[in-house]
């Protein structure tokens, strides 16, 4: 809409209103799971994708069982999304309905090494897996490495989970403007850069291309 000089649709608030519409008249999902299901399906990963899957596979019989590595599901929607747009408390509520229809969650295995796919095979009729996109795409630029360059994602999920990154006095956001191709993906990519030169100023630690890594900041 930016584009044609109107009004962005809100989104985030059109969700958040559903949601707390749905919460506050009951939060009833308008289905009874199946009592005895008869076949196994496990989910790997915690994020929306295997919570929408396992709640479907639940309405239509199935018993599930989803294998998160972290120790909190909802994945993105709880480690990723900013906290002014959803908080932790509000994906966690979210995750509750979910398991409120029988689904199971074991937390801390990571598929692949804590459980095989020898082992899936073996005890599930199906194996969904939803892993998500993983960690955030390096940008290969010099300066990534140093000490308090901190990607977006990782900075999020701290500051959510009430582990913040501790930063300097000064911050700098960098964010790529132009948008690129991330594993065929159109984003814009983004760094948060917190640092100081010798005498206190900031200096920038990525990633304009026209800009000197280390120049300082005015
Ligand atoms: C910064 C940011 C802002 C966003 N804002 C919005 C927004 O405002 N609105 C919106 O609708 N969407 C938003 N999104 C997109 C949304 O978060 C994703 O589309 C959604 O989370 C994708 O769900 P998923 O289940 O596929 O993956 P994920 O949410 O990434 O979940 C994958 C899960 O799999 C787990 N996992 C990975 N590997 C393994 C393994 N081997 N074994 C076990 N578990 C594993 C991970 O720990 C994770 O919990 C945003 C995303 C980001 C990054």
């Amino acid at each position: 809409m930016h584009r044609y000089n109107q009004r962005p649709i809100e989104i985030g608030r059109l969700q958040r209103h559903a949601m707390d519409h749905f919460y506050s008249h009951g939060a009833q999902l308008g289905f009874t799971p199946v009592a005895e299901p008869a076949e196994k399906v496990a989910c790997i990963g915690a994020g929306p994708a295997s919570l929408a899957c396992a709640a479907e596979l639940r309405k239509n019989g199935y018993s599930v069982t989803i294998f998160e590595s972290k120790a909190l599901p909802g994945g993105l929607n709880t480690y990723g999304v900013a906290e002014y747009k959803l908080r932790p408390s509000d994906s966690l509520r979210e995750v509750d309905l979910v398991r409120s229809l029988g689904v199971e969650i074991r937390f801390g295995v990571s598929a692949g090494s804590d459980i095989t796919v020898e082992e899936l095979e073996r005890d599930y009729s199906a194996t969904f897996l939803a892993v998500g996109l993983g960690p955030a795409e390096l940008l290969r630029i010099p300066g990534e490495e140093m000490a308090h360059v901190v990607d977006a994602l990782r900075f999020i999920a701290a500051y959510k989970t009430a582990e913040p990154i501790p930063v300097g006095r000064k911050v700098v956001v960098v964010v790529n403007l132009q948008p690129r191709k991330l594993r065929g993906v159109e984003s814009n990519g983004m760094i948060v850069a917190a640092s100081s030169g010798p005498d206190g100023s900031p200096v920038l630690a990525g990633f304009l291309e026209d800009v000197p890594v280390g120049a300082r900041l005015k």
